[in-house]
């Protein structure tokens, strides 16, 4: 019983100091015995252990205070490597990560029309490539997967796009590597990205609306991951905002991923350009079957009244949304990921106005809405930070 407390104090210990170093670093032994109120000779001992596993190493001296220049701590941000895949997409996208979110080495492997095993075999093929694309350690694999996920259990309930029930991914992986597997939803990963290597360290609160393909958001709240239980927080984009609209892939009517997705902004603007002879889309696109959001974004700056309208209820549709998280949350921090993101200022414009027509205003007024700094990486890169709180007490 001592012993084991004993061990325990230790590693947490021992995650104190990586954790105040990897935040403030280069530091001085001092400093840290100041910032963590351990004693000096049991920072000294936590330090040289880190140091032995490779985690810490000296830079150099600090500013003398009139004796000794004090020596200078920093995390070696390459002494471990983390796995970071994204499954969400029409390619399935690994890489391998350093401990500061820098992508070190990088694996896309085409989906086509895979589904069920042979998706689950396409899995391993990347993992295998991505394990030797690395010399460092690694901590492990940490996977973003559509759908609803059961985070706790490592289980993708439902995927649609590869058509997965229940396919427990964690124990799949955790059994043929060897090392410790996280899976979420690829949302609910967007939020952690921006949440632990975006622009965000002064908020607790904060939630990603990745609009690509599909739609959903990724709720922080108080520095932790919304997994919901077991699964499916911040899936609002089954949501039904236009009730009678188009059928979506769910089987419902006028969720709002029939109206703000990709797919479906496409489609209205194959539908303009059929229409109307006379839209800037022909300028950009030689036929409507060959119409994309590039294309669409071109139309939109060269003043295509229709294309502006469409684009303007797409905001106005997302804007529903973020009244409702405000009407949930509180006032918050809303940031917007995805290749809709395009849009820009103008898809926020539309957003912002909405949203501050729906939600109570004291809260709408100190909600700040924004774009995701992270660009198309956000759901690799937020993979790979699901190891980093579990496995090292970082974040
Ligand atoms: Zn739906």
């Amino acid at each position: 019983m001592r012993k084991a407390s004993h061990s325990s104090t230790r590693t947490h210990n021992s995650r104190l100091v990586l954790k105040t170093i990897y935040d403030g670093g280069p530091i001085s032994r001092a400093d840290l015995s100041r910032a963590t109120d351990l004693t000096a000779p049991t920072v000294s001992d936590v330090v040289s252990d880190l140091m032995e596993q490779g985690l810490v190493e000296e830079v150099g001296y600090g500013p003398s205070t009139g004796g000794k220049p004090p020596i200078l701590l920093s995390v070696v941000d390459d002494s471990r490597h983390l796995i970071g895949l994204d499954l969400a997409r029409g390619d399935f996208r690994g890489a391998v990560i350093n401990l500061r979110g820098e992508i070190r080495h990088r694996v896309d492997l085409s989906l086509g029309d895979r589904s069920r095993d042979a998706a689950l075999a396409l899995t391993y093929e990347l993992v295998d490539a991505l394990v030797e694309g690395t010399d460092s350690p690694l901590l492990g694999i940490g996977i973003g997967a559509p759908g609803l996920v059961d985070a706790v259990n490592g289980v993708v309930q439902r995927a649609v796009n590869v058509d997965w029930r229940d396919v427990p991914l964690r124990d799949l992986l955790q059994g043929r590597y060897g090392l410790p597997v996280y899976v979420a939803n690829d949302c609910q990963v967007a939020a952690l990205a921006e949440y632990t290597f975006g622009n965000n360290e002064d908020v607790r609160d904060l939630v990603v609306v990745n609009v690509g393909y599909g739609v959903g958001a990724g709720i922080i709240l108080n520095g932790r991951l919304l997994h919901g239980n077991p699964s499916g927080a911040g899936e609002i984009g089954h949501v039904v905002v236009e009730p009678g609209g188009e059928r979506c892939q769910c089987g419902n009517y006028g969720c709002l991923e029939t109206v703000t997705s990709s797919r479906a902004i496409i489609r209205r603007a194959r539908a303009i350009a059929q229409s109307d002879s006379q839209s800037q889309l022909h300028q950009f696109s030689p036929s409507p079957e060959t119409i994309t959001l590039e294309t669409i974004y071109q139309a939109l700056h060269a003043g295509d009244e229709s294309v502006q309208q469409m684009i303007y209820e797409v905001g106005r549709s997302l804007g529903i949304a973020a009244a409702n998280l405000v009407g949930v949350l509180g006032s918050c921090r809303i940031l917007f990921a995805g290749s809709v993101t395009c849009f820009g200022q103008f898809l926020l414009n539309a957003v912002q106005e909405e949203m501050m027509q729906r939600a109570f205003s004291p809260l709408a007024e100190n909600t700040e809405v924004g774009l995701a700094s992270l660009g198309s990486d956000i759901v690799l890169i937020g993979a790979s930070a699901l190891l980093l709180p579990q496995e090292l007490g970082l974040f």
